[in-house]
């Protein structure tokens, strides 16, 4: 079990990492549990107890977070620790980013989406929700209550450097750049919302979209980038933004087998995104003033997230602890572990 105090104070950065359990599938397999958890931000990766012959990269290594959950952690306890932190960000005229970030299957969409239809239950609600959750708590409360801001919603998708609306049937978007380097995305819906119901129906719709009109839906939804961003006006001028990434998986990082025209384009592609997001958050860890957002259209759509004494970005690495996933698993904690 884990001993988590209160949140710290949130800095510019902080990383946070997630096991999740092995699935039915998994266990049926007999897979290895080869992550542990032992707490305080540690995540360890070992060779498995039970003797099995093993290419012999798998030596015991253990990687530090800010905050590291184990398998029995909720989504509403992730929450707390990482996202949670940053809502306050926005109404007080900050930018704040979530990540997240990991191989296809690990559970990006569990934590982000969560169990959206319906149901009342906090643990099942993903950071989506629980994060409209608390921007409609405090849009009520005394101290912002007076300051007149409205909320909105949008939810896009970036596939292949290209931005699609997903509340908007998959409407191909420009991304403009003007010469005070603010970045537009143009027509881009910004639905107005008041409540977290009406929240949660934009995620539905958006997710529907996501996935729908394709043979493989979830692979094709793996490939590409998802963003929700709950935006706060002040008499329509930009108060707060929050964005909510679901990242496309990094597996496709180390596929080079493929000789399919379409998949080595689509995995550069994810490659020179994620690579680009790496390099801006470590600039942004290590407070930089140069922070390389033109690198792809992911990081350049988020760039006023990425700028600002009032940014804050947090990143959720997620793992499947399955011996057969540890290569990538290996790749996502070399990826998200920031330089001390
Ligand atoms: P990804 O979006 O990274 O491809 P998903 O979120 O779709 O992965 O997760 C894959 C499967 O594993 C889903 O069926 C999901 O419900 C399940 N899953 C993921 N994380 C957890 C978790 N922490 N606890 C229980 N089930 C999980
Ligand atoms: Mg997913």
């Amino acid at each position: 079990p884990m001993s988590l105090s209160d949140p710290v104070k949130p800095h510019r950065i902080c990383v946070g990492v997630r096991k999740r359990p092995l699935n039915k599938k998994e266990l049926a397999k007999k897979e290895i549990d080869v992550v542990t958890i032992p707490g305080n931000g540690a995540l360890l990766l070992h060779e498995p107890k039970q003797k099995v012959d093993l290419t012999k990269y798998l030596e015991n290594q253990t990687f530090h977070f800010d905050y590291s959950f184990d398998e029995d952690a909720t989504n509403d306890l992730v929450y707390r620790f990482t996202a949670k932190p940053l809502v306050k960000t926005i109404f007080e005229g900050g930018m704040a980013t979530c990540f997240a970030y990991g191989q296809t299957g690990s559970g990006k969409t569990h934590t982000m989406g969560g169990d959206f239809s319906g149901k009342s239950q906090n643990s099942s609600k993903g950071i989506y929700a629980l994060a409209a959750q608390d921007v409609f708590t405090l849009l009520r409360q005394k101290r912002y209550a007076d300051m007149d801001l409205c909320p909105y919603v949008t939810f896009f998708e970036i596939y292949n450097g290209k931005v699609f609306d997903l509340l908007n049937k998959k409407a191909k978007l420009r991304v403009l750049e003007d010469e005070k380097q603010q970045v537009n995305v143009v027509g881009l819906q910004e639905v107005p919302v008041s409540s977290v119901d009406d929240v949660i129906k934009m995620i539905e719709r958006g997710s529907a979209c996501r996935t729908s009109g394709q043979t493989f839906a979830n692979a094709s939804s793996s490939r590409s980038h998802a963003v929700l961003q709950v935006i706060l006006r002040r008499r329509n001028f930009l108060h707060g933004k929050f964005s909510l990434v679901d990242l496309a998986g990094n597996e496709r990082g180390t596929d080079v087998s493929s000789n399919d025209r379409h998949t080595i384009v689509e995995t550069a592609e994810i490659n020179r995104s994620l690579l680009a997001l790496k390099e801006c958050i470590r600039s942004l860890g290590q407070n930089s003033e140069h922070i390389p957002f033109r690198m792809s259209k992911l990081t350049q759509v988020l760039r006023d997230s990425f700028i600002g004494e009032n940014s804050r970005t947090c990143m959720i690495a997620m793992i499947s602890p399955g011996m057969n996933s540890c290569e990538y698993t290996l790749n996502t904690l070399r990826y998200s572990v920031l330089p001390a």
